[in-house]
């Protein structure tokens, strides 16, 4: 977890956030909404506060939280899960990665994911003493070549990480995909874990959670968060589902982790989830067509752009406008233009780096007028 130089390196987000803060450059690095979500999900967070909802919420979660997280997988998705038994509140989906990690992942163990993937990853199975096996999204579609896919599995394999839609490509990972990753994790007896994060963020491919898929529910946790569907990323309230054995095992290393979090958050995602299905498409909606106003934006400024499917961010290639090396780009693009992006080559294994060096992702989760003012910077690349 330490830099090349020996000493703890920040994350890409961390860093590109101090150089937009540093610069005044809009900061199109990091993945968080510069807005507010629906109302009633802050109000009820006040109204819990008030109310004195501060002390340590129970270890799994408010019953409230867990019945609501259950009722949202079987609305959603047909997924019937036991709110007391098969149900986690985490501190953040990335407290969910972490536990399920570490209370499953032995050293020696091999980790499968797609590549590029999200910073975590790679962090949190060298944490847990693994083996970190990658398997290559390629431009423009960024799916797997099935092949290759299957070469990675071996006896090793303990776990299969997916992550749909895929930070930071915007891939929703088809219906075949998932099932030749379930074939795969039956055949080898691997535990799937898939974070579905922006489960909600989808402009018109559905969101196929992996659960739903035969054989599929007994060897999967299923992990998700509030944060990004309702603007609440600070918050940090995550949760997984899995069997009841499952959840367990990941709450005997969560209760030495955070032991419990955000109580009063816990009652106002309770909220959250059981509001109206058009409050989610409207979220969706407005995402999209912030999508399309940065996505159209960035292409007029000269960039190859690779469209999403959902989630927060639009990936760019340079080599168009000249520049092979994305890296070197994004810490000189403040000055060049006052916009603030992060390099692919932070989702990869360093020796991977070279096949996805000249893109940059940026994140259309910010007010339209910021949007339109990073896009009027941008074009003077052009
Ligand atoms: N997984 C993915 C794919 C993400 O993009 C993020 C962060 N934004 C997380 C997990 C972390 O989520 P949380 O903030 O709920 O820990
Ligand atoms: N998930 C956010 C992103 O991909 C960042 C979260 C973080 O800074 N760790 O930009």
């Amino acid at each position: 977890l330490l830099g090349p130089d020996g000493v703890p390196a920040p994350t890409v987000f961390a860093e590109m956030s101090a150089l937009a803060a540093a610069t005044g450059a809009i900061n199109l690095g990091q993945g968080f909404p510069d807005e507010d979500g629906p109302a009633a999900v802050l109000d009820a967070a006040v109204d819990a506060i008030r109310q004195g909802v501060n002390q340590y919420p129970p270890g799994r979660g408010t019953p409230e939280l867990r019945a609501a997280i259950a009722e949202h997988q079987a609305h959603w998705y047909g997924l019937e899960v036991d709110p007391d038994r098969e149900v986690l509140v985490t501190a953040g989906a990335t407290e969910a990665l972490a536990a399920t990690l570490l209370a499953f992942v032995e050293p020696g163990d091999e980790v499968v994911t797609f590549e590029p993937f999200y910073d975590a990853y790679g962090a949190l199975v060298r944490l847990a003493g693994g083996t970190h096996v990658t398997v290559p999204l390629t431009a423009p579609d960024f799916l797997p070549d099935e092949a290759t896919l299957r070469a990675a599995f071996s006896d090793r394999t303990r776990v299969v990480l997916v992550n749909t839609p895929h930070n930071p490509t915007g891939r929703v990972l088809p219906r075949e995909v998932l099932a030749t990753v379930v074939e795969l994790a039956e055949q080898y007896d691997a535990l799937i874990v898939t974070d579905e994060v922006y489960e909600h963020l989808t402009f018109t491919t559905p969101h196929v959670p992996i659960a739903t898929l035969p054989g599929a529910a007994e060897r999967t946790v299923t992990i998700s968060s509030a944060g990004k569907t309702f603007s609440t990323t600070g918050w940090k309230i995550g949760w997984l589902t899995a069997t009841a054995p499952l959840v367990e095992a990941i709450v005997s290393v969560k209760q030495y982790l955070t032991f419990v979090n955000g109580a009063p958050f816990q009652p106002a995602v309770a909220a959250g989830l059981r509001l109206p299905d058009e409050v989610f498409h409207g979220i969706a909606q407005d995402l999209s067509s912030k999508h399309e106003l940065l996505a159209d934006g960035l292409r007029s400024a000269g960039f190859d752009v690779l469209r999403p499917d959902g989630g927060y961010f639009v990936l760019a290639d340079t080599r168009p406008l000249g520049h092979e090396d994305a890296r070197d780009f994004c810490l000189r693009l403040p000055a060049a233009a006052g916009v603030v992006g992060v390099p692919v080559s932070a989702f990869v294994r360093p020796d991977h780096a070279p096949g996805y060096r000249s893109l940059v992702r940026f994140a259309f989760c910010k007010r339209r007028d910021v949007l339109a003012e990073a896009v009027n910077r941008l074009a003077a690349l052009a």
